[in-house]
């Protein structure tokens, strides 16, 4: 079917009103969740394909994410749907006040590879909660992925309601030339430019999920083992290939060795070794040459072995790394792993502001002073003190950028308010009517 008419039947289901109904969303949600369940195996060997990822890293990245949203927009669509009403104030007594969230209508949702699951059905299922038709692209990149989120979806869903466009930048282009309520995209920094432009020409909202260089800084007051093993896990989780992974290390000199063989001593118990099937690959020779040209071999600490067959990049420690070198220059978005040292903490805090706002910061440290500062003089998406990666798993915190690292946020309620239109409603009552509003006037009534 053409993209066009695909757009176009969405827009005459969303008119039927079908999809506002609570019954109806929970019906298809369920069903979702069902097929996930029902599927899990094929999705598994998908991913397998595309970059060697596991089913445990699956489950617990990706598949459990999306169930984990199911079952909350199942428990509290009544609630979140529910008109709220607010006060009224006595310029508009006599009457009551109401916020009635509504859906958009038909949105899209442009998914990225790394996460190729997580990333296209969390916003699908929060859009559809929400009560919108919707079109998922996902990315090309993730090519089994794509198809089977493709197969399982558009044989069980009609296509007016929920559909999965498979394409790359072409189709996307052309995608993009379509009219949509909401654009949902996950992505790059530059890409998300090209969205936020095309749905301009429409005037369409955008939630731009981007990415950016986020840092991890290491005081001399932070617990060291746990600093070291938790930041080992969230680098080289999907190896390094995670929008909120720490990008880079900013380690307080005078504990900067004794880090330093922690790091180490986390890298090897963990074993990512070329076999070890608990380490994803890269996804690809693209981005895996422009993985190895950022390791440069006078400031490798540890690792630097690769095996371009295999697209196994051994986890690889750089240190002496200051702002300048090119590591230092893009999101790195692989095993990568540069250490930056300070000997002053607020100085360091300056040199992150100087630089594009990243999607996430981290800090580990025991010293409250330093906590405040890092909380109340970043300005990131989100992020954690004493751990990485882990506030994406509370959907009671949004998750979303800000600046170059994205506009807009999701998950859990937040997600549901991304899909929704905020419709406001006075109702008045028919009498109790203030005489001074209207004409003609007098200087009496303005001394009221
Ligand atoms: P990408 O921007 O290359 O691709 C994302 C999507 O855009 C894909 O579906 C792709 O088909 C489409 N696309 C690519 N080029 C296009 C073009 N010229 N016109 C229209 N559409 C186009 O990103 P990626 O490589 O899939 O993902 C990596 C980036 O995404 C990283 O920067 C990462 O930090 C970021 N990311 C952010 C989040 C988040 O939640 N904030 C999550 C994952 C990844």
């Amino acid at each position: 079917m053409e993209i066009q008419e695909i757009v176009a039947k969405q827009k005459d289901f969303f008119k039927t009103q079908q999809t506002k109904n609570i019954k109806f969303r929970k019906m298809y949600l369920e069903k979702l969740k069902d097929l996930i369940i029902k599927n899990e195996n094929l999705l598994y060997e998908a991913i397998h394909k595309d970059f060697g990822k596991s089913a445990f890293d699956t489950f617990t990245t990706e598949i459990s994410f999306i169930l984990n949203d199911i079952d909350f927009y199942l428990k509290n669509l009544k609630s979140l749907s529910k008109p709220k009403k607010v006060s009224t104030n006595l310029v508009n007594q006599i009457g009551t006040s109401r916020i009635l969230s509504e859906p958009l209508g038909n949105v899209l949702v442009i998914g990225a590879w790394n996460y190729p699951y997580q990333l296209s059905i969390s916003p699908v299922v929060a859009a559809l909660a929400a009560g919108n038709c919707c079109i998922l692209k996902p990315s090309e990149i993730a090519e089994n992925t794509m198809k089977i989120m493709a197969e399982i979806i558009n044989t069980n869903f009609p296509p007016e309601y929920l559909y999965v466009y498979e394409g790359g930048v072409d189709e996307t282009t052309v995608i993009l030339k379509q009219k949509f309520d909401k654009i949902f995209f996950t992505g790059s920094t530059k890409v998300g430019k090209i969205v936020y432009q095309a749905a301009a020409e429409n005037l369409t909202p955008v939630t731009l999920e981007l990415g950016g260089k986020s840092p991890a800084i290491i005081t001399k007051d932070a617990d060291f083992e746990v600093a070291a093993k938790r930041i080992v896990w969230g680098k080289f989780l999907n190896a390094g290939q995670t929008c909120v992974a720490p990008d880079y290390l900013l380690v307080e000199e005078s504990i900067q060795e004794q880090f330093l063989e922690l790091l180490r001593k986390y890298i090897k118990e963990f074993n990512y070794l070329p076999d070890s099937d608990h380490y994803t690959r890269i996804i690809n020779e693209r981005n895996f040459d422009r993985l190895i040209k950022m390791i440069n071999k006078d400031k490798i600490y540890f690792g630097g072995n690769w095996d371009r067959e295999k697209l196994y990049i051994e986890p690889t420690v750089l240190t002496d790394v200051n702002w300048n070198d090119a590591v230092m220059q893009e999101e790195i978005f692989g095993p990568i792993l540069p250490v930056i040292s300070f000997t002053n903490y607020n100085i360091v805090l300056n040199e992150i502001l100087e630089h594009e706002k990243p999607l996430a910061a981290y800090l580990f440290t025991n010293n409250s002073e330093e906590k405040d500062n890092f909380k109340n003089k970043l300005s990131f998406g989100g992020g954690c003190i004493n751990d990485v990666i882990m506030h994406l798993g509370n959907d009671n915190l949004p998750f979303g950028g800000v600046g170059n690292s994205g506009i807009g946020n999701y998950h859990g309620k937040f997600g549901f308010d991304t899909f929704s239109h905020q419709k406001s409603i006075l109702e008045k009552a028919t009498w109790g009517e203030p005489n001074m509003k209207y004409p003609p006037y007098s200087d009496k009534k303005l001394s009221w």
